[in-house]
């Protein structure tokens, strides 16, 4: 079976030296939002107005809520105060209840303002704002609604910032990716020959036997069409190749993880197997 991909949601270590491939996105990102916020001043004094919503789009495992996790981390870095992040599932939000999401996403705002500087993060928005048509149901109407109203308040509230994610963007309700609310938008795409080398070379940094940059070539190569979560998986996989081929009996053994040389052999049994 494919290796379970880890969310590092609550890991506060994730920062942008664990990301690759991405380095345009990261310094958008900093210019977009860490920027203004270590400069509100000047912002206010020319009265600029900085995003207040980002719409992270594109396919599954491209790194979206990585570099929406990183990016709290980095702003706290700045010296700016402790970023505090709150991510939620677009669907986590919705409630049985009527009114129940309404006032789950009111009490979501209330507290990250509390909070400020912080980052609300909509994964799968889409499941939580979808575009609004005569079939829509009321309900789904009210909480698009009130996530415009709330996003339109955003501007009273320096130092909150919202991130959406989808990977179907056009199923996003158009009225939220109006200018004032996630008025810019930031496509992930699968990773190229150049970013595949930098996800690799991300996930086998703290190797101590890590691939040579000949056996890196070659799985960049092998390894076209994959996301950044499969390329995540695929390492963990050769890891565990490795373990069983060093080690056939692995009950009772004590393993060094510095002894462990995933070789070409490992990876290749690991992309079979994907
Ligand atoms: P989904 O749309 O399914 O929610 P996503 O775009 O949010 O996916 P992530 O959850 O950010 O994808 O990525 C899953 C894992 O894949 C990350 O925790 C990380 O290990 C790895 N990964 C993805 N992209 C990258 C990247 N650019 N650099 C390093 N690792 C990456």
């Amino acid at each position: 079976p494919k290796p379970k991909r880890s969310k590092h949601l609550k890991d506060s270590s994730i920062d942008f030296c664990r990301i690759g491939g991405l380095n345009n996105h990261l310094k958008m990102l900093r210019e977009i939002i860490i920027f203004p916020l270590l400069h509100g001043n000047v912002f206010s004094h020319f009265n600029i107005k900085a995003p207040r919503g980002v719409l992270f789009y594109g396919p599954p495992g491209t790194g979206k809520t990585l570099v929406a996790a990183a990016l709290a981390t980095e702003i706290t870095k700045e010296g700016i105060g402790k970023v505090a992040f709150f991510p939620r599932k677009g669907a986590d939000v919705l409630d049985k209840w009527v009114g129940g999401s309404e006032k789950n996403l009111r009490d979501l705002f209330e507290k990250a303002t509390k909070c400020k500087p912080a980052i609300i993060f909509f994964d799968e928005l889409d499941g939580l704002a979808p575009v609004r048509d005569k079939q829509t149901d009321q309900v789904h109407s009210s909480v698009v609604a009130t996530l415009l109203a709330l996003m339109d308040g955003l501007d009273n509230k320096p130092g909150l910032i919202v991130i959406g994610a989808t990977n179907r963007i056009d199923a996003v309700d158009p009225a939220l990716r109006r200018p004032g609310r996630f008025d810019k938008e930031l496509y992930f795409p699968l990773p190229g020959v150049e970013a595949r080398r930098q996800i690799l070379e991300v996930h086998t940094k703290t190797w101590k036997h890590r691939p040579s940059s000949r056996l890196l070539t070659a799985l960049v190569e092998a390894t076209s069409g994959f996301s950044g979560a499969d390329l995540q998986a695929l390492c963990s996989e050769a890891i565990v190749r490795c373990m069983k081929r060093a080690y056939p009996c692995l009950q009772g053994v004590k393993i060094d993880p510095d002894k462990l040389k995933v070789d070409e052999c490992d990876f290749r049994n690991a992309r079979l197997c994907m």
